[in-house]
């Protein structure tokens, strides 16, 4: 395998590769076989009926080895440092024996064309540690099915054995709502200086976050990054309390030296025994497992609308 574990794998690539039967990928699948793995991820993403199909039934069956994993969120505005801060967060835990897998949702990529996550020389340290799998962002036609898409992703890196996952957005549009409704934590990274509307970040961004984290405390910045802190701790305290009973924290870390990581991750981690105590957890994944239904459900009942003959025959400026 090629040390650079950021992978897509172009099922297609010189026609050489075979699709094999959905039971093989879910036995390399649960024996962690990545590159099986980003096969399946692969079929995932395929807008092909064939693959699509198969998709379903590798996830079908990887479905009851899942679910065990901490699904976290980790927003903020482009330059803010979430790759480095990944990077550095994600050597830290699979230092610790933990194994990560890094997902992205990036919106922009339809919208553009280009994308502000899928760049490949992102996370370079990560992509060649043989205990995370980084995955770029999929190219989507809309977020509902990029969300869907990174939702059935995360399902089979859990049953893979990863025991974290990071699902990383850019904070500026309408996917954190969607991540939101995927994961179990919600982390916010911001920068010190300017508020939260100078840098992009809408009110409702910040009212989901279960963790405020200031990034580039460090340098000359330091100081700045103190003050940050005690705005947005106040600031907390106005939005309502949260379903979960978890009070938001804030701090202040750095990417660039790793201060403060191992307090941030600490208190991810009173988040993560709280809500397994109080019954939160479980209660918000099988909620978030039935909104998913229902959105699946409706996509899928829109699309075959959309595709029928008569349909489009009488409808034919769609
Ligand atoms: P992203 O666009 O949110 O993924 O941000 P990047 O991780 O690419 O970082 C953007 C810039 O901020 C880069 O030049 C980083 O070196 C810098 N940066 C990231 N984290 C820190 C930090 O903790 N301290 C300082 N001083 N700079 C940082």
């Amino acid at each position: 395998m090629s040390k650079n574990t950021t992978e897509k794998t172009d099922l297609h690539s010189a026609g050489s590769r075979r699709l094999l039967a959905a039971d093989e990928y879910v036995v390399g699948i649960l024996g962690g076989d990545r590159i099986l793995l980003s096969q399946a991820i692969t079929l995932v993403e395929s807008t092909r009926p064939s693959h699509q199909k198969m998709a379903q039934e590798i996830l079908e069956k990887c479905l009851p080895h899942s679910g065990q994993s901490m699904r976290i969120a980790i927003t903020g505005s482009p330059g803010v440092g979430k790759s480095t801060f990944i990077e550095t967060l994600g050597t830290y835990l699979t230092g610790k024996g933990g194994k990560l897998a890094v997902l992205a949702v990036d919106p922009s990529s339809q919208v553009s064309g280009g994308s502000i996550l899928g760049d490949k020389t992102r996370m370079n340290s990560l992509s060649a540690n043989n205990r995370a799998y980084v995955r770029p962002s999929p190219a989507g036609d809309a977020l509902g099915g990029v969300a869907a898409r990174t939702r059935e992703t995360m399902l089979l890196c859990e049953a893979a054995g990863f025991d974290t996952i990071f699902v990383e957005t850019v904070g500026v549009g309408q996917s954190e709502t969607a991540v939101h409704k995927m994961v179990d934590f919600f982390l916010l990274l911001l920068q010190p200086a300017a508020g939260d509307e100078l840098q992009g970040i809408k009110r409702g961004i910040v009212e989901m976050a279960d963790l405020i984290a200031i990034n580039k405390a460090d340098g000359s910045l330091l100081e700045q990054a103190k003050i940050a802190h005690q705005e947005y701790s106040r600031a907390l305290h106005l939005f309502p309390e949260k379903e979960s009973g978890w009070v938001p924290k804030v701090v202040t870390c750095s990417a660039l030296t790793g201060a403060g990581m191992e307090e941030l991750w600490q208190i991810a981690g009173d988040y993560f025994y709280q809500i397994r105590n109080n019954g939160w957890f479980e209660n918000n994944r099988h909620q978030q497992a039935n909104n998913w239904l229902h959105e699946h459900i409706e996509r899928e009942l829109r699309h075959a609308f959309f595709n029928n003959k008569a349909v489009r025959e009488r409808l034919p400026f769609f």
